[in-house]
């Protein structure tokens, strides 16, 4: 005998996305289940910055103070340093005139704990985690029923006016429901390195260091810990994993010699790809982060405009009668795709410098951030978008 449980949205996938969502949901009038098929934490190498604009919608969600509370910390600073190791071009946010004018960083998996924590409170969301399977076995343009089994092995038969595919960029919602996607993989996968520096300041901000041949970030964790991510021919792949911690520790002081790194240690190799659907919404089915627009993270984007999309569908849910979120949902992408298409496209040139390896492409890059030192309306335009402001 399965419990039967009618819900007005369905959310498959509790990854920033699904979480972001039913926390935007909560204590609202919406019945939301959440269906999560892992039982562990995110990915900690995943994204780990809230842009100034992203901070201040979670702190309309009332959770930014749980993020804090939970040990995110604040970086205001952003360097770029060209191949003779010289600062080129630096900025911060602190003249930014927005409601949270810093960046805070948290690791992954505790940005998605918080947000699914404070949505799993409340009486109106239900979280299944692990949902051990899960299939659908009636796709109506107004409703959908989804047969699955939860964490105890019980069986539930879901009735949902709203199917949201949350599930990332390997979607099964997206599989199963008719969207036309289109991929672009990118030519270097990025080598991924955990960093610690009891001493340094700079493990402390956003670095962009242009090398010969290729674009390293270093990226601030909390705790005084860093990540870099450094594009690699597919060929050399193996000499990184397979690396000693020695090893591992000569190779950053080549590429970053400035840097002082306590300790050092591989984490991953990320295959980069540009993944769109060509629409987000199908009558009653809705795709959101990476199931519809997974990114190359060139610019540490992906988790951001996901949770500033969420913003907008969760005011769409809200808003919608109860007969008719069809309607509302096809307002929300007529409103939204077309502005983030465009962000996608700038994202995409970008990596494709980035990708590139290109030392020429590398000097106008330079060139054109040198310039922004003498134009003060560049730069705080610059510093507009990259706040995620458009
Ligand atoms: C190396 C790297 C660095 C990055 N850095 C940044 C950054 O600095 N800033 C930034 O903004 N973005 C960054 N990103 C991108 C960002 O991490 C992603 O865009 C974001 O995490 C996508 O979230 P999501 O919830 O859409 O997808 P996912 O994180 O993939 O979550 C999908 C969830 O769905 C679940 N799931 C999958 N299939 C099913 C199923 N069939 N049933 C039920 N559940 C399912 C998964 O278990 C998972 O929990 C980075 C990405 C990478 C790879």
């Amino acid at each position: 005998m399965s419990r039967v449980v009618e819900a007005d949205v369905v959310i498959i996938g509790a990854g920033i996305a699904g979480s972001a969502l039913a926390c935007a949901l909560r204590n609202t009038h919406l019945k939301v289940m959440v269906l999560e098929k892992s039982g562990q934490p995110l990915d900690t190498a995943r994204g780990d910055h809230l842009q100034p604009r992203t901070c201040e919608i979670l702190q309309g969600w009332k959770v930014l103070d749980g993020f804090f509370a939970a040990g995110a910390e604040k970086r205001g600073k952003t360097i770029w340093r060209n191949p003779k190791n010289e600062v080129f071009f630096s900025s911060t946010y602190d003249e930014l005139k927005v409601p949270e004018p810093y960046f805070a960083f948290l690791n992954h998996e505790r940005i998605g704990e918080v947000l699914l924590h404070t949505a799993a409170c409340t009486d109106n969301i239900e979280l299944i985690k692990p949902c051990q399977q899960w299939s659908m076995i009636e796709h109506q343009p107004d409703s959908v029923v989804i047969d699955a089994v939860d964490d105890a092995g019980l069986a539930l038969r879901i009735t949902s006016k709203v199917l949201v595919g949350a599930d990332g960029r390997g979607s099964k919602v997206r599989e199963n429901t008719n969207f036309e996607t289109h991929i672009t993989r990118y030519k270097k996968p990025l080598v991924v390195l955990f960093g610690y520096s009891s001493t340094d300041p700079e493990a402390l901000d956003l670095c962009i260091y242009l090398r010969k041949n290729r674009m390293v970030t270093l990226i601030p964790r909390t705790g005084g810990g860093c990540k870099i991510a450094i594009p690699e021919d597919r060929s050399k792949i193996k000499h990184w994993k397979q690396a000693t911690q020695q090893e591992l520790k000569q190779r950053v002081n080549k590429l970053l010699p400035q840097l002082e790194l306590d300790s050092v240690r591989f984490s991953d190799i990320y295959q980069p790809i540009d993944l769109r659907t060509t629409r987000w919404v199908n009558n009653n089915t809705v795709l959101v982060g990476d199931s519809c627009h997974a990114m190359h993270p060139a610019r540490s984007l992906g988790m951001n405009l996901t949770i500033q999309n969420i913003e907008m569908l969760a005011k769409a849910l809200l808003g919608a009668t109860p007969d008719n979120f069809n309607q509302s949902l096809s307002d929300y992408e007529q409103d939204n795709k077309p502005a983030l298409d465009k962000v996608l496209d700038e994202n995409h040139r970008y990596a494709e410098i980035m990708d590139s390896g290109s030392d020429e492409i590398f000097t106008l890059l330079e060139q054109k951030l040198t310039a922004l030192n003498g134009d003060p309306d560049g730069l705080l335009q610059r510093l507009k978008t990259t706040a995620g402001y458009r």
